[in-house]
């Protein structure tokens, strides 16, 4: 894919200055942190009028708060969404979607590798009928044969979680509209400025806001953008009702992250070349999955760059080998998450759960890697150091 550091000029000015004018007070260059968690009306007339237009009107923060309003227009413009509603949590955002929409006895389709924590979320609504199938295969064929009578709701990544398999975007939202199925796309690896998945067909669209847009390892937030229509009803029973609702402060910091949102990306696009470029010379590197290495012909329709988290499978299958190669690494840290300054390295394999990888089409010997913004030439220093642990077949 060819590399690109020329974001959409309009997605800069959303990051820079987008709305702020409208929030603007004291001529301020960073946005007001209005931190109150109520407000106030002169008379009661006023104040009952207020109630019948809550979407729009600032009454109690679990509702709506001008601080994380602000970020709501911003992330809603940035995915060229009608409207947006930010959450305390990436799986706050999912869990309230997917729970103020789904009814009992529908059925909602995955597919391939999509976040764990939302599929665990789906295990447990089993008691109240909700029901759901995985399907890991990029064939349409197969996807449609997936497709349920009551399936609803279509749910997939792309690049997925893990594996960073790639979806033709517009072609799932095409099959699911045909069979009447709402598509909710989980948008959290491109990051709003590299996919667009609502200008592809996609209804909903989902963020973890706690990886690159947050950006430094230092908040959790989640965010839905949609229709007026989903958000509302989103806001009223998944927000309102289940209050997962972020602090101000948390989306003040979100607002700062989203200024440097495109220089850090740009730089994380020239290092994960590098580390690329570095792991195809490993010889104990069997496969790497990254967009970069997986030429599709719709890729360059859907994805204007790509980010620098992927993964690869080495040349064995130990768990005491594996271990040895990863507790090697002195500046590369084992962690969950990503997005934030520090390169991360995850296994899923623990030594003892080989049948829950199989079941999941995940391979034993694969391990993620985050590249942060470090120097690229630290990374590939410590990468270097830890593939000598690695034997090499002649
Ligand atoms: C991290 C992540 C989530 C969950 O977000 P949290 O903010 O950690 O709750 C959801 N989807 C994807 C793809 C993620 O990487």
């Amino acid at each position: 894919m060819k590399l690109r550091k020329d974001f959409n000029p309009d997605d800069i000015l959303i990051l820079e200055h987008g709305f702020e004018k409208e929030f603007n007070m004291f001529n301020e260059v960073s946005p007001v942190l209005v931190q109150s968690s109520l407000f106030t009306e002169e008379n009661l007339n006023a104040f009952h009028r207020k109630h019948e237009l809550e979407r729009e009107n600032y009454i109690y923060t679990r509702g709506h708060n001008p601080t994380t309003r602000l970020l709501e227009l911003k992330l809603a413009q940035l995915e060229q969404g009608e409207n947006a509603k930010v959450f305390a949590s990436g799986m706050a955002a999912i869990s309230a979607t997917i729970l103020s929409l789904m009814k009992q006895d529908e059925h909602i389709l995955f597919i391939n590798h999509c976040y764990g924590t939302t599929m665990a979320l789906l295990d447990e609504y089993q008691k109240f009928n909700i029901t759901y199938d995985i399907i890991y295969s990029n064939n349409y064929e197969v996807i449609k044969k997936a497709i349920k009578p009551n399936t609803k709701y279509i749910y997939f990544e792309s690049p997925s979680s893990l594996l960073l398999d790639l979806l033709d975007i517009k072609k799932v939202s095409k099959l699911a509209k045909k069979h009447g199925c709402c598509t909710i796309f989980d948008n959290t690896i491109s990051t709003p400025l590299l996919q667009k998945p609502l200008n592809l067909g996609v209804d909903i669209v989902i963020h973890s806001l706690s990886k690159y847009i947050g950006g430094h390892s230092d908040l959790l937030g989640g965010v839905v953008i949609s229709s007026n229509a989903y958000i509302d009803k989103i806001l009223e029973v998944g927000h309102q009702y289940f209050g997962a609702c972020i602090s101000p402060y948390t989306s003040w910091l979100i607002l700062r992250s989203l200024r440097t949102l495109h220089v850090r990306l740009a730089y994380q696009m020239d290092s994960i070349k590098q580390i690329i470029s570095f792991l195809q010379q490993q010889p104990q590197v069997l496969k790497i999955n990254h967009p970069l290495c997986n030429a599709t012909s719709f890729l360059s329709k859907q994805m204007s760059g790509y980010t620098s988290l992927l993964s690869f499978t080495i040349n064995t299958f130990d768990y005491e080998t594996i271990c040895r190669f990863v507790d090697a690494l002195k500046l590369i840290k084992i962690g969950v998450s990503w997005g934030g300054f520090e390169s991360l390295i995850l296994v899923v394999y623990r030594g003892n759960n080989e049948q829950v990888l199989q079941a999941s089409n995940l391979p034993l010997n694969l391990i993620r890697l985050y590249v942060g913004l470090e120097s690229s030439v630290s990374i590939i220093n410590d990468l270097a150091l830890a593939f000598k642990t690695l034997e090499v077949k002649q």
